[in-house]
């Protein structure tokens, strides 16, 4: 039973393949797929258009796997935190963030923890144990969607793990979350966050999609960043800054530039003055992010007042900026503070 095939995750070429494969004409591809990620069973059984025969070859060869949720955590402000056992017993975090304004947003993973070691970040602490896959990230929603009876609205891969480092697996996921016969969940209302993988940000820059990029940025020049993010070593700023350029022209978005700030570290208005001239004519929005307390590290937010010189110090150069609300920060479900623990 362990090797059924796992339907979530298969695109409408795959399941056209497994419907070869079990002599089925063409046309129940559709409506295997609508069951899938429009109707989201969680069982081949209740897939009721499908004759009882195939229902029953399908229940052989085939699952539709639901994560173990190990915890749910909610929040004051509304936000949960769900922590989920994967079928190897591997756990991931996946946050829901429902808006005032009726947006249903989820936070999702691409990897079970994170190989690029920011050293603010409590999922760079763990390490990467290893990728999702497509299946994985896609079924975060699913599941999502089964347990609160309601439809996801906006999706952004901002939980464990760097997404374009699972490349291939977060790209298939989104295609799959886009599709109009399943979730679809429109490519605007998709944001992936990276660290700044340049060539990876030129590939998807490629894809014909118009997600919403966000890049962490954190620093605005290259000492300070290596010291907080060392991919900065491998793509430093004028390497991203490049993606970038070549992501906005492509697709004609507006890029998002994430910025945590962190007491005595980066919010000074001297770095203030220095982030705007990096991104002066760039088609940027920033996000400055009050860092979110972790237990194994020092940091701590700024004062109100010095947020607001730094903001406004961008403001002055005519940069667009707001000041994340972070929310769920009371169950460490906020940014930076996943980590797939029990405690
Ligand atoms: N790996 C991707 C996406 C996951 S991290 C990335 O780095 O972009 C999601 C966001 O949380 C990123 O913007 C990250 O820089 C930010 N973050 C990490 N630790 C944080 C902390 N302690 N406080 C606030 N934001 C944090
Ligand atoms: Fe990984 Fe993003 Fe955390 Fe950095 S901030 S360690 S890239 S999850």
């Amino acid at each position: 039973m362990t090797d059924r095939i796992a339907l979530v995750g298969k695109t409408i070429a795959e399941l056209e393949e497994l419907m070869t494969d079990l002599d089925q004409p063409s046309f129940r591809v559709k409506q295997l797929f609508n069951w899938i990620y429009n109707q989201k069973v969680a069982q081949v059984t209740e897939m009721k258009n499908l004759p009882k025969e195939l229902r029953n070859k399908l229940q052989q060869v085939a699952k539709i796997e639901e994560f173990t949720v190990l915890n749910r955590q909610v929040s004051e402000d509304g936000t949960e935190k769900y922590l989920f056992k994967l079928a190897d017993g591997e756990k991931i975090e996946t946050v829901y963030l429902p808006n005032q304004d009726g947006r249903k947003s989820l936070c999702i993973s691409s990897q079970v923890g994170c190989a690029m070691g920011c050293n603010f970040c409590a999922t760079g602490l763990q390490g990467l144990s290893r990728n999702l896959t497509a299946g994985e990230i896609v079924n975060q929603i699913l599941m999502l969607e089964r347990l609160k009876e309601e439809r996801i609205s906006n999706v952004v891969l901002m939980g464990m793990g760097e997404p374009l480092a699972n490349y291939a697996q977060v790209l298939k996921a989104i295609r799959l979350i886009n599709h109009e016969a399943g979730l679809n969940i429109g490519s605007r209302k998709i944001t992936l966050s990276t660290c700044g993988l340049a060539p990876e940000i030129k590939q998807l820059a490629d894809e014909e999609l118009q997600l919403t990029l966000a890049i962490s940025l954190h620093a605005p020049t290259d000492q300070l960043r290596s010291q907080m993010m060392p991919i900065n070593q491998r793509y430093p700023l004028k390497d991203l800054l490049a993606a970038c350029d070549y992501y906005i022209k492509q697709t004609g978005r507006r890029v998002s530039f994430e910025y945590a700030l962190v007491e005595g570290v980066n919010d000074s208005q001297d770095l203030a003055r220095k982030l705007a001239t990096l991104l002066s004519g760039v088609l940027a929005h920033v996000n400055l992010i009050p860092i979110n307390p972790v237990q194994e590290f020092e940091y701590n937010k700024p004062h109100r007042k010095a947020i607001k010189m730094f903001k406004e110090q961008l403001e002055m150069k005519n940069i667009p900026v707001t000041v994340r609300v972070e929310r769920g920060a009371d169950i460490d479900a906020a940014c930076g503070q996943l980590k797939a623990k029990e405690d």
